[in-house]
């Protein structure tokens, strides 16, 4: 092993301690995140930035979600809907999704900016990665691959999008910060037959979910 993969491997080791110190338990999940290397989602070489457990931007005024953000979204999905199709809402750097796939998941993932939907398609082809991708507006969901057994939506939510609760399956759940514009939510909603059940956890901070059924991009 060559001197810089043995520092990248120490650097994934150090982020997963601090996960597990920010109270991330779930082995699975741990586990995709040793399997996947962080600093390839970033557009330069930055080591350091990308084991630290920050959000970092990624160009478009958007972000690399913080590692602790992705591994409680990811927990809150695997020990709910632990296998199947998931549906990602807000591609940017394809580290979530690429997480999602490191799972086992089969991953469908949209993107709204052309920019960063295009650097994720050919960071996925040349890593091996296999995802699903499309350029459009999330908050409408992939009608043609409905239903999926789970959703993760990467961005700040003002209100539940319809049509992506109309694609969720039988006990599927959705995760999604919702709130106002600086501040969301962490919410889970599982369908169960006809009804929903929501679950509410700590707030997060997430770029805004621009969208038909989001919020409307004139306001930012
Ligand atoms: N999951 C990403 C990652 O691992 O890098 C982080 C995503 S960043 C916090 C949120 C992303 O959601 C941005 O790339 C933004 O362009 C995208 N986004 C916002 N509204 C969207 C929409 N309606 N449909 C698809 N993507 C959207």
């Amino acid at each position: 092993m060559k001197k810089s993969e043995r520092l990248i491997e120490l650097r994934q080791r150090d982020m997963v301690e601090t996960l597990k110190q920010y109270g991330i338990a779930n082995q699975r999940v741990l586990d995709a995140f040793l399997e996947v290397p962080r600093h390839l989602f970033f557009q330069e070489q930055a080591w350091e930035l990308a084991y630290s457990d920050g959000a970092y931007p990624i160009g478009f005024g958007q972000t690399i979600s913080q590692p602790y953000t992705v591994a409680f979204m990811s927990t809150l999905l695997v020990e709910r809907c632990p296998s199947g199709k998931v549906l990602e809402i807000g591609t940017g750097s394809g580290y979530q999704s690429a997480i999602l796939d490191a799972l086992g998941y089969a991953v469908y993932t949209i993107e709204r900016i052309d920019e960063l939907y295009e650097r994720a398609k050919k960071l996925f082809i040349k890593l091996g990665i296999n995802v699903a991708c499309r350029l459009g507006d999330g908050t409408l969901g992939w009608n043609k691959e409905a239903p999926f057994d789970g959703m993760i939506i990467t961005a700040g939510a003002p209100g539940e999008p319809e049509s992506l609760l109309k694609q969720l399956g039988e006990n599927a759940c959705m995760v999604i910060p919702i709130g106002g514009p600086s501040c969301q939510e962490m919410t889970v909603i599982c369908k169960k037959g006809s009804q929903f059940k929501r679950e509410g956890f700590h707030q997060f901070s997430f770029v805004p979910l621009i969208g038909k059924e989001g919020w409307c991009d004139t306001v930012f």
